[in-house]
Protein backbone atom coordinates (compact mmCIF):
# COMPACT_ATOMS: atom_id res chain seq x y z
CA UNK A 1 0.00 0.00 0.00
CA UNK A 2 1.61 3.54 -1.05
CA UNK A 3 0.85 6.51 1.24
CA UNK A 4 1.23 9.64 -0.54
CA UNK A 5 1.72 13.16 1.90
CA UNK A 6 1.75 15.27 -0.92
CA UNK A 7 -0.10 16.14 -4.19
CA UNK A 8 2.87 16.03 -7.08
CA UNK A 9 4.24 12.27 -5.57
CA UNK A 10 0.22 11.21 -5.73
CA UNK A 11 -0.10 12.28 -9.69
CA UNK A 12 3.22 11.25 -10.65
CA UNK A 13 1.75 7.48 -9.52
CA UNK A 14 -1.49 7.69 -10.84
CA UNK A 15 -0.82 9.33 -13.80
CA UNK A 16 0.51 5.99 -15.76
CA UNK A 17 -1.80 3.69 -14.46
CA UNK A 18 -4.34 6.17 -15.69
CA UNK A 19 -2.90 6.10 -19.18
CA UNK A 20 -2.55 2.60 -18.76
CA UNK A 21 -6.26 2.32 -18.89
CA UNK A 22 -6.36 1.55 -15.18
CA UNK A 23 -9.58 2.41 -13.35
CA UNK A 24 -9.45 4.46 -10.21
CA UNK A 25 -12.22 4.47 -7.38
CA UNK A 26 -11.45 7.14 -4.51
CA UNK A 27 -13.50 7.36 -1.03
CA UNK A 28 -12.72 10.47 0.91
CA UNK A 29 -12.63 10.08 4.22
CA UNK A 30 -11.65 11.75 7.66
CA UNK A 31 -10.09 8.37 9.21
CA UNK A 32 -10.97 7.08 12.45
CA UNK A 33 -12.25 4.34 10.09
CA UNK A 34 -14.81 1.55 10.93
CA UNK A 35 -16.47 -1.17 9.16
CA UNK A 36 -18.82 1.92 7.05
CA UNK A 37 -15.95 2.65 5.40
CA UNK A 38 -13.99 -0.34 4.80
CA UNK A 39 -17.46 -1.73 3.12
CA UNK A 40 -16.71 1.49 1.07
CA UNK A 41 -13.42 0.69 0.21
CA UNK A 42 -14.73 -3.34 -0.69
CA UNK A 43 -16.99 -1.52 -3.20
CA UNK A 44 -14.79 0.70 -4.75
CA UNK A 45 -12.05 -2.16 -5.13
CA UNK A 46 -14.81 -4.43 -6.87
CA UNK A 47 -15.44 -1.97 -9.37
CA UNK A 48 -12.18 -0.37 -10.40
CA UNK A 49 -8.49 -1.45 -10.74
CA UNK A 50 -7.15 0.83 -7.89
CA UNK A 51 -8.54 2.30 -4.63
CA UNK A 52 -7.86 5.40 -3.36
CA UNK A 53 -8.89 6.23 0.12
CA UNK A 54 -8.08 9.67 1.24
CA UNK A 55 -7.53 10.70 5.39
CA UNK A 56 -8.10 14.43 6.03
CA UNK A 57 -10.38 15.95 8.97
CA UNK A 58 -11.01 19.15 7.04
CA UNK A 59 -11.22 22.39 9.03
CA UNK A 60 -13.18 24.08 6.27
CA UNK A 61 -15.94 21.41 7.25
CA UNK A 62 -15.98 22.18 11.02
CA UNK A 63 -18.22 24.52 12.07
CA UNK A 64 -17.31 24.14 16.06
CA UNK A 65 -13.58 24.23 16.75
CA UNK A 66 -14.27 22.30 19.85
CA UNK A 67 -15.84 19.47 17.37
CA UNK A 68 -12.80 19.43 15.07
CA UNK A 69 -10.46 19.09 18.50
CA UNK A 70 -11.88 16.47 19.57
CA UNK A 71 -12.28 14.52 16.79
CA UNK A 72 -10.33 11.15 16.56
CA UNK A 73 -7.38 11.09 15.23
CA UNK A 74 -6.37 7.22 14.35
CA UNK A 75 -3.56 7.32 11.32
CA UNK A 76 -1.39 4.12 12.42
CA UNK A 77 -4.45 2.20 13.13
CA UNK A 78 -6.43 3.47 9.94
CA UNK A 79 -3.22 2.46 7.70
CA UNK A 80 -3.26 -1.12 9.24
CA UNK A 81 -7.22 -1.81 8.94
CA UNK A 82 -6.84 -0.14 4.99
CA UNK A 83 -3.85 -2.48 4.58
CA UNK A 84 -5.95 -5.39 5.64
CA UNK A 85 -8.73 -4.85 2.75
CA UNK A 86 -5.97 -4.47 -0.21
CA UNK A 87 -6.37 -0.58 -0.34
CA UNK A 88 -3.58 0.23 -3.18
CA UNK A 89 -3.09 4.08 -2.17
CA UNK A 90 -3.64 6.43 0.79
CA UNK A 91 -3.38 10.18 0.44
CA UNK A 92 -3.50 11.85 3.99
CA UNK A 93 -2.57 15.76 2.83
CA UNK A 94 -1.70 18.07 5.62
CA UNK A 95 -3.74 21.60 5.94
CA UNK A 96 -0.71 22.89 3.83
CA UNK A 97 -1.25 21.04 1.19
CA UNK A 98 -5.26 20.72 0.84
CA UNK A 99 -5.30 25.10 1.53
CA UNK A 100 -2.15 26.49 0.37
CA UNK A 101 -2.39 30.33 -0.10
CA UNK A 102 -5.67 32.60 -0.01
CA UNK A 103 -8.42 31.26 -0.04
CA UNK A 104 -11.23 32.69 -1.02
CA UNK A 105 -13.74 30.71 -3.09
CA UNK A 106 -17.12 29.80 -0.65
CA UNK A 107 -20.00 27.53 -1.93
CA UNK A 108 -23.57 27.98 -1.61
CA UNK A 109 -25.64 25.10 -2.36
CA UNK A 110 -28.96 26.92 -2.43
CA UNK A 111 -31.62 25.53 -0.49
CA UNK A 112 -29.66 22.39 0.22
CA UNK A 113 -27.62 24.05 2.51
CA UNK A 114 -30.65 25.87 4.23
CA UNK A 115 -31.74 22.75 5.45
CA UNK A 116 -31.08 19.91 8.41
CA UNK A 117 -27.38 19.68 8.67
CA UNK A 118 -26.73 23.24 6.79
CA UNK A 119 -28.63 24.68 8.62
CA UNK A 120 -27.72 23.89 12.21
CA UNK A 121 -24.01 23.75 10.66
CA UNK A 122 -23.30 26.83 9.44
CA UNK A 123 -20.57 26.98 6.15
CA UNK A 124 -20.22 23.43 7.25
CA UNK A 125 -21.57 21.96 3.34
CA UNK A 126 -19.55 24.60 1.24
CA UNK A 127 -16.11 23.26 3.41
CA UNK A 128 -17.66 19.79 2.57
CA UNK A 129 -18.14 21.03 -1.51
CA UNK A 130 -14.59 22.70 -1.64
CA UNK A 131 -12.60 19.67 -0.36
CA UNK A 132 -14.59 17.19 -1.99
CA UNK A 133 -13.57 18.96 -5.79
CA UNK A 134 -10.29 19.78 -4.49
CA UNK A 135 -9.72 15.85 -4.15
CA UNK A 136 -11.81 14.92 -7.59
CA UNK A 137 -9.67 17.78 -9.41
CA UNK A 138 -6.13 15.93 -7.27
CA UNK A 139 -7.05 12.10 -7.82
CA UNK A 140 -9.42 12.58 -10.97
CA UNK A 141 -10.78 9.45 -10.55
CA UNK A 142 -13.33 7.32 -12.43
CA UNK A 143 -15.44 6.90 -9.48
CA UNK A 144 -16.27 8.02 -5.72
CA UNK A 145 -18.11 6.68 -3.11
CA UNK A 146 -19.93 7.88 -0.15
CA UNK A 147 -22.22 6.70 2.93
CA UNK A 148 -25.44 7.20 3.05
CA UNK A 149 -25.27 8.19 6.60
CA UNK A 150 -24.18 11.90 5.45
CA UNK A 151 -27.43 11.59 2.58
CA UNK A 152 -27.43 15.64 2.68
CA UNK A 153 -23.63 15.35 2.21
CA UNK A 154 -24.66 13.07 -0.98
CA UNK A 155 -26.77 15.19 -2.35
CA UNK A 156 -24.62 18.23 -2.03
CA UNK A 157 -21.61 16.13 -3.92
CA UNK A 158 -24.42 15.07 -6.45
CA UNK A 159 -25.23 18.87 -6.95
CA UNK A 160 -21.55 20.26 -7.49
CA UNK A 161 -20.48 16.80 -9.78
CA UNK A 162 -23.58 17.65 -11.68
CA UNK A 163 -23.33 21.31 -11.79
CA UNK A 164 -19.37 21.99 -12.53
CA UNK A 165 -19.76 18.76 -14.86
CA UNK A 166 -17.11 16.55 -13.13
CA UNK A 167 -15.90 13.62 -14.73
CA UNK A 168 -16.81 10.82 -11.87
CA UNK A 169 -19.32 8.58 -11.29
CA UNK A 170 -21.05 8.72 -7.41
CA UNK A 171 -22.06 5.95 -5.39
CA UNK A 172 -24.43 6.34 -2.70
CA UNK A 173 -23.37 2.79 -0.42
CA UNK A 174 -26.07 2.06 2.51
CA UNK A 175 -25.31 2.21 5.78
CA UNK A 176 -23.94 0.18 7.80
CA UNK A 177 -24.93 -0.31 11.00
CA UNK A 178 -23.99 -2.05 14.99
CA UNK A 179 -26.19 -5.07 15.43
CA UNK A 180 -27.71 -2.71 17.91
CA UNK A 181 -29.10 -0.42 14.84
CA UNK A 182 -26.59 2.25 15.65
CA UNK A 183 -25.04 3.92 12.69
CA UNK A 184 -21.61 2.88 12.95
CA UNK A 185 -19.90 6.78 13.10
CA UNK A 186 -15.95 7.68 14.06
CA UNK A 187 -18.02 10.38 16.08
CA UNK A 188 -18.83 6.80 18.66
CA UNK A 189 -15.76 6.61 19.78
CA UNK A 190 -16.11 9.61 21.65
CA UNK A 191 -19.47 8.02 23.08
CA UNK A 192 -19.15 6.39 26.67
CA UNK A 193 -20.33 3.03 27.07
CA UNK A 194 -23.97 4.14 28.83
CA UNK A 195 -24.06 7.02 25.94
CA UNK A 196 -23.45 4.36 22.71
CA UNK A 197 -26.95 2.67 24.76
CA UNK A 198 -28.50 5.37 24.32
CA UNK A 199 -27.36 6.71 21.26
CA UNK A 200 -29.25 4.13 19.17
CA UNK A 201 -32.44 5.61 20.03
CA UNK A 202 -31.97 7.77 17.17
CA UNK A 203 -32.27 4.68 15.02
CA UNK A 204 -34.92 3.58 17.10
CA UNK A 205 -36.58 6.82 16.86
CA UNK A 206 -36.53 6.51 12.80
CA UNK A 207 -37.52 3.07 12.95
CA UNK A 208 -40.82 4.16 15.24
CA UNK A 209 -41.20 7.17 12.67
CA UNK A 210 -41.25 4.76 9.43
CA UNK A 211 -44.21 2.04 10.91
CA UNK A 212 -46.44 5.35 12.26
CA UNK A 213 -46.07 6.32 8.69
CA UNK A 214 -46.19 2.99 6.80
CA UNK A 215 -49.50 2.56 9.27
CA UNK A 216 -51.20 5.34 7.78
CA UNK A 217 -50.30 7.76 10.72
CA UNK A 218 -49.62 12.12 9.50
CA UNK A 219 -46.32 13.17 9.19
CA UNK A 220 -47.65 15.36 12.15
CA UNK A 221 -48.87 12.70 14.02
CA UNK A 222 -45.59 10.00 13.81
CA UNK A 223 -43.13 13.23 14.48
CA UNK A 224 -44.83 14.05 17.56
CA UNK A 225 -45.43 10.12 18.43
CA UNK A 226 -41.08 9.81 18.06
CA UNK A 227 -40.45 13.07 20.32
CA UNK A 228 -42.92 12.30 22.59
CA UNK A 229 -40.85 8.65 23.02
CA UNK A 230 -37.43 10.41 22.87
CA UNK A 231 -38.40 12.42 25.66
CA UNK A 232 -39.79 9.89 28.03
CA UNK A 233 -36.04 7.36 26.97
CA UNK A 234 -33.95 10.68 27.66
CA UNK A 235 -30.75 10.72 27.23
CA UNK A 236 -30.91 12.00 23.61
CA UNK A 237 -31.38 16.51 22.69
CA UNK A 238 -33.06 15.92 19.38
CA UNK A 239 -31.63 18.80 16.85
CA UNK A 240 -34.25 17.91 14.22
CA UNK A 241 -36.31 15.17 12.50
CA UNK A 242 -36.85 15.31 9.54
CA UNK A 243 -39.01 14.23 6.54
CA UNK A 244 -37.10 14.62 3.28
CA UNK A 245 -37.67 14.46 -0.66
CA UNK A 246 -35.96 11.47 -1.33
CA UNK A 247 -35.11 12.53 -5.61
CA UNK A 248 -34.61 16.74 -4.24
CA UNK A 249 -34.18 16.30 -0.40
CA UNK A 250 -36.98 18.93 -0.35
CA UNK A 251 -38.62 19.47 3.24
CA UNK A 252 -42.16 17.62 2.84
CA UNK A 253 -45.04 18.36 5.11
CA UNK A 254 -46.72 14.26 3.98
CA UNK A 255 -45.52 11.27 2.97
CA UNK A 256 -46.64 10.40 -0.39
CA UNK A 257 -46.84 6.36 -0.18
CA UNK A 258 -45.99 6.58 -4.25
CA UNK A 259 -42.61 8.42 -3.63
CA UNK A 260 -39.12 8.19 -2.11
CA UNK A 261 -38.79 10.04 0.81
CA UNK A 262 -36.13 9.76 3.63
CA UNK A 263 -36.26 10.19 7.35
CA UNK A 264 -33.59 12.17 8.83
CA UNK A 265 -32.30 12.74 12.21
CA UNK A 266 -29.23 14.67 14.23
CA UNK A 267 -29.12 14.51 17.74
CA UNK A 268 -26.95 15.33 20.41
CA UNK A 269 -26.10 12.36 22.96
CA UNK A 270 -24.02 13.49 25.78
CA UNK A 271 -21.80 16.27 23.91
CA UNK A 272 -21.47 13.89 20.58
CA UNK A 273 -24.18 14.96 17.90
CA UNK A 274 -24.68 12.19 16.06
CA UNK A 275 -27.14 12.17 12.48
CA UNK A 276 -28.68 9.00 10.78
CA UNK A 277 -31.76 8.56 8.31
CA UNK A 278 -33.71 5.74 6.68
CA UNK A 279 -35.01 5.89 3.19
CA UNK A 280 -38.66 4.91 2.84
CA UNK A 281 -39.83 3.16 -0.15
P1 LIG B 1 -16.26 10.39 7.34
O1 LIG B 1 -14.92 9.80 7.61
O2 LIG B 1 -17.17 10.35 8.52
O3 LIG B 1 -16.20 11.73 6.66
O4 LIG B 1 -16.94 9.41 6.29
C1 LIG B 1 -16.32 9.10 5.07
C2 LIG B 1 -17.34 8.44 4.19
O5 LIG B 1 -17.80 7.24 4.81
C3 LIG B 1 -18.56 9.32 3.95
O6 LIG B 1 -18.98 9.21 2.60
C4 LIG B 1 -19.58 8.75 4.90
O7 LIG B 1 -20.90 8.94 4.50
C5 LIG B 1 -19.20 7.27 4.85
N1 LIG B 1 -19.70 6.60 6.06
C6 LIG B 1 -19.56 7.01 7.35
N2 LIG B 1 -20.20 6.19 8.18
C7 LIG B 1 -20.75 5.22 7.42
C8 LIG B 1 -21.55 4.07 7.69
N3 LIG B 1 -21.91 3.74 8.93
N4 LIG B 1 -21.95 3.30 6.65
C9 LIG B 1 -21.59 3.63 5.37
N5 LIG B 1 -20.84 4.70 5.05
C10 LIG B 1 -20.43 5.48 6.05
Amino acid sequence: MKVFTDITSLQNFLLPKRRQGLQVGLVPTMGALHQGHLSLIRQAKSENDLTVCSIYINPTQFNNAGDLEKYPRTLELDLALLSTQGCEVVFAPTDHTMYVGNQLIRLDFGYLTQIMEGRYRQGHFSGVGLVVAKLLNIIKPNRAYFGQKDIQQFFIIRQLVRELAFDVELTCHPTVREPSGLAMSSRNQRLSESEREKAVGLFQALALCESALKNGESWKMAHQRAVEWIETEGGIRLEYLELADGDTLEILTEWNQNKQAVLCIAAFVGEVRLIDNVILF
